[in-house]
């Protein structure tokens, strides 16, 4: 390929433009033609009746452009209206079956060049249309050079005046244009494509487009398919395994629940794919594979000769080992990414920064046409194994990891001022950073709390820490950070700008009100509280009972401090302390002041609250007499599972459960749960008197929020948006931008997923109940030792899976996934049996 430096490709001022504008809704539309050569546009209405409340288009017009004019500069906009060469709206009416079209031709701006009016043109089209539906019904549009404008325009034309709101945002977009189409002649020309071609999602397209390239250069056969399938010449159609859901794929995720009394604090992870594949190979050396010149996960190449002599058998692997199978086309793969991240470093190329940013998506996404499941799942593993080094990492310099995930580490940092933590933070990831299998991960400050009870992500409680607003680990990260934001607020200015002023507002709200109460700070995010009935006030109990105790634990925990000397710290402490148990305790961050005072709190005031709370709500909502049917009085929610019954038994197991996860007041905790257990009449080891989660969920793995690119594990039923009247909304929300997600998206990879494990059900292996080894042959119905063969993956806990699918597709109203399922409880009763 011949670089831009021999070939110019559409330099700036080599041709003209005309812009197309389309929207239509329903029975109303709005059509318009800028001729920029001219100085002139033609605007056209499709109302469902006659009217023309179209404003006076060249006011509006100099509105706009002056009110554009303060963000950027004259030479970036078309020239400005002269309001005497008017004509004012002309009407035309036509009349259509059902709708009128009113024809305007008012607005004209500038005075018309007569240079620039031949020469060649292109149109650049904006429609809500499909452009090969519009082209097909305007014949002109095949004469010319047609550039598509990929600009989502959300814009509804169900108010009354939709002919203003609508005429104002064609012109800003017309504003807009000139912009938009340099930036597309620049991306033409970073991706070598006819500027015409960019599709709708350019970086996935790009990035199949650089692959490709790449794997002709290494002589490699391409293996691109719309389908969720790669093309493997026929031998994919036989090959379920590539679309099955495999053990492997799940991501993973460390909790580890208790009550933390120094400083916590959550740190984001960024890039950590592209970080694994740039070092890829140190992955490799970590396992010692690379040392002995053999890794499990590289196969050696058949030679010539044994290609040749068509021996090659010898040599090959299992089939099924993808990892193995594509080792070489990995190495493409890298030295694409390698490419793209020497560009940015050296020349800053913002389509480089662009493309690695997107990699990721477009790695797992299925729409992508050279998408390749077993490359995915080479690089998830690899990435599992760079995460656990590096939670080794954080556990190496002396901190707790409460929680990690791909996107989020929780630590506990054993520091007692929030000062001291970042600090330390800080100082922790400058160290990671040192390290070269980390290089290129980028770690920012998210949150931090002073004092925390945590159980999962979905249930934890705590003292917000107060964060100084500048801080944030490592120059890199904060830009990586800003530039990623950027890039998702290209599509919709308007909107996401606001809601930036409202955060930095809300910011420094956090900052001025130094003298904040530790009530107001308090932070209560407990899931399993929603599954409480609302009647009585079980919830209100259960966040008041729990916040109490929050409160006065880090009460007497400031109390404490400020007793000590202010210069004492933990550690000096600790290398004084000699018996093993405080040790221990302090290594959670309690102070034995603290502990001494938890638990008497805990045996005193609480359980005397605690008594009485339990037997008003017992004395308003009884239990039902059935034990295993679910009483009406509790909420039904996605997750719910359990037959609840008992109000009064479910409240006391919920808030002993959270209490419990202090350790330093276990006994007490037990006691007091021993004698409400007495007092609502259920057994001290009776399996109802066991903690289970309320909320069965199902985890959506790696959603990628479409305005922010921010991946996440979501999980679909601990996650919900409420309404003010309990019930669930169908709506997700990204964790970091607060973009909704699409639940049409959500729904496809629900039933994606459905079908993934429906697959794996199907093609899994059967074992030996006997001697547990896997049946290897076809046909024995027995196995070698006279055992019988079993499911590995059993048909109950397949059938529990469905019912949470089911769940979900009816809270959510997902028709698809409902029928789906339905399908598939026909075609197969034994597993429709199981559930009922
Ligand atoms: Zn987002
Ligand atoms: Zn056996």
């Amino acid at each position: 390929m011949r670089s831009l430096a021999q070939f110019s490709y559409l330099e700036p001022g080599s041709i003209r433009h005309i812009y197309l504008y389309h929207h239509s809704q329903g029975h109303k539309a709005l059509f318009g033609v800028f001729i920029p050569s001219q100085r002139k546009a033609s605007i056209f209405i499709l109302d469902t009746v006659r009217s023309n409340q179209m404003p006076n288009l060249s006011t509006l017009y100099g509105v706009e452009r002056t009110a554009l004019l303060e963000k950027t500069t004259e030479d970036l906009l078309p020239p400005r209206s002269t309001p005497s060469s008017d004509p004012g709206p002309v009407g035309l009416w036509w009349y259509w079956s059902r709708s009128s079209l009113v024809v305007l031709t008012p607005l004209v701006y500038g005075d018309p060049d007569p240079e620039e009016r031949r020469g060649p043109t292109l149109i650049a089209v904006q429609s809500n249309w499909e452009l090969r539906r519009l082209a097909a019904g305007m014949g002109v549009l095949e004469e010319f050079p047609v550039v598509p404008v990929h600009v989502a325009d959300d814009i509804s034309y169900n108010v009354l005046d939709w002919q203003r709101h609508g005429a104002r945002r064609m012109i800003r977009h017309y504003l807009n244009l000139d912009s938009c189409l340099s930036q597309a002649f620049d991306m033409a020309r970073y991706y070598h494509l006819p500027v015409g071609n960019l599709p709708q999602d350019v970086s996935i397209f790009g990035s199949d487009l650089f692959l490709a390239r790449h794997l002709r250069k290494h002589n490699h056969l391409l293996w691109m398919s719309p389908t969720t399938r790669p093309d493997l010449g026929g031998r994919e159609a036989d090959d379920s395994r590539l679309v099955m859901e495999s053990d492997d794929r799940v991501s993973v995720e460390i909790n580890a629940p208790g009550c933390y009394s120094t400083v916590c604090v959550e740190l984001d992870l960024q890039s950590l794919a592209v970080n694994t594949i740039l070092q890829s190979q140190h992955v490799n050396d970590m396992e010692g594979g690379a040392s002995l010149g053999v890794s499990f996960d590289v196969i050696q190449q058949a030679s010539l000769e044994d290609m040749m002599s068509g021996n090659q058998g010898a040599v090959a692997v299992a089939s099924y080992d993808e990892t193995a199978l594509c080792s070489n086309t990995f190495r493409v793969l890298k030295s694409m990414v390698v490419g793209w991240v020497r560009e940015i470093t050296q020349y800053h190329n913002v389509y480089a920064d662009n493309q690695v940013m997107h990699f990721y998506r477009w790695l797992r996404s299925p729409s992508s046409l050279l998408y390749d499941p077993a490359l995915h799942r080479t690089l998830h593993n690899m990435m599992k194994k760079v995460f656990l080094q590096l939670v080794a990492e954080f556990k190496r310099l002396g901190s707790t990891v409460i929680y990690g995930n791909f996107n989020t580490i929780i630590l506990g940092t054993k520091k007692r001022r929030t000062d001291d933590a970042i600090g330390y933070v800080e100082y922790i990831t400058n160290s990671i950073h040192s390290r070269e299998i980390f290089h290129s991960l980028s770690i920012s400050f998210s949150r931090c709390w002073d004092f925390l009870l945590w159980m999962d992500p979905a249930n934890h409680g705590g003292v917000k820490g107060k964060l100084p607003s500048g801080a944030l680990c490592g120059e890199d990260a904060a830009l990586l950070k800003k530039k990623k934001r950027k890039s998702g607020e290209d599509a919709e200015e308007d909107g996401s700008e606001d809601e930036e002023e409202e955060e930095a507002g809300g910011e420094e709200e956090d900052l001025d009100g130094e003298v904040d109460e530790v009530e107001d700070l308090i932070e209560s995010n407990w899931n399993i509280m929603q599954y409480l009935p609302q009647t009585a006030s079980c919830q209100k109990y259960f966040v008041m009972i729990v916040s109490a105790y929050i409160a006065a634990v880090y009460h007497s925990m400031k109390e404490e401090l400020q007793r000590s000397a202010p210069g004492a710290t933990p550690v000096k402490r600790r290398a004084g302390g000699s018996q093993a148990t405080q040790q221990a305790a302090e290594e959670l961050g309690a102070l034995p002041g603290m502990i001494s005072f938890s638990q008497e709190y805990v045996a005193n005031e609480l359980t005397q609250s605690f008594f009485t709370i339990t037997q008003k709500i017992q004395r308003k909502l009884a239990a039902t007499r059935s034990v295993t049917q679910p009483s009406e009085m509790f909420p039904t929610l996605p997750g719910s599972h359990l037959p609840l019954n008992n109000p009064a038994l479910e409240f006391i197991k919920y808030v002993c459960q959270v209490l419990s996860l202090d350790a330093n007041i276990t006994n007490q905790v037990n006691k007091l749960k021993r004698d409400l257990l007495r007092l609502v009449d259920v057994g001290e080891f009776s399996e109802h008197a066991q903690f289970r989660d309320p909320c069965n969920s199902y985890i959506l793995p790696e959603v990628i929020c479409h305005s922010c690119n921010f991946c996440r594990d979501l999980d679909l039923c601990k996650d919900p948006t409420l309404a003010q009247d309990g019930s669930v909304l169908p709506q997700w929300f990204c964790s970091n931008c607060r973009a909704q997600y699409e639940t049409e998206f959500i729904e496809t990879s629900l039933v994606e997923a459905l079908q993934k494990k429906l697959m794996s059900f199907t093609l899994q292996d059967l074992a030996c109940v006997k001697c547990k080894g896997v049946k290897e042959a076809n046909m024995p119905i027995y196995c070698r030792c006279a055992g019988s063969f079993d499911l590995t993956f059993t048909t109950k806990s397949f059938s529990e899976q469905i019912k949470v699918f089911r769940s979900i597709a009816a809270h959510y109203n997902m028709v698809f996934l409902e029928e789906t399922i339905d399908w598939l409880l026909t075609m197969s009763p034994q597993i429709n049996l199981s559930v009922h």
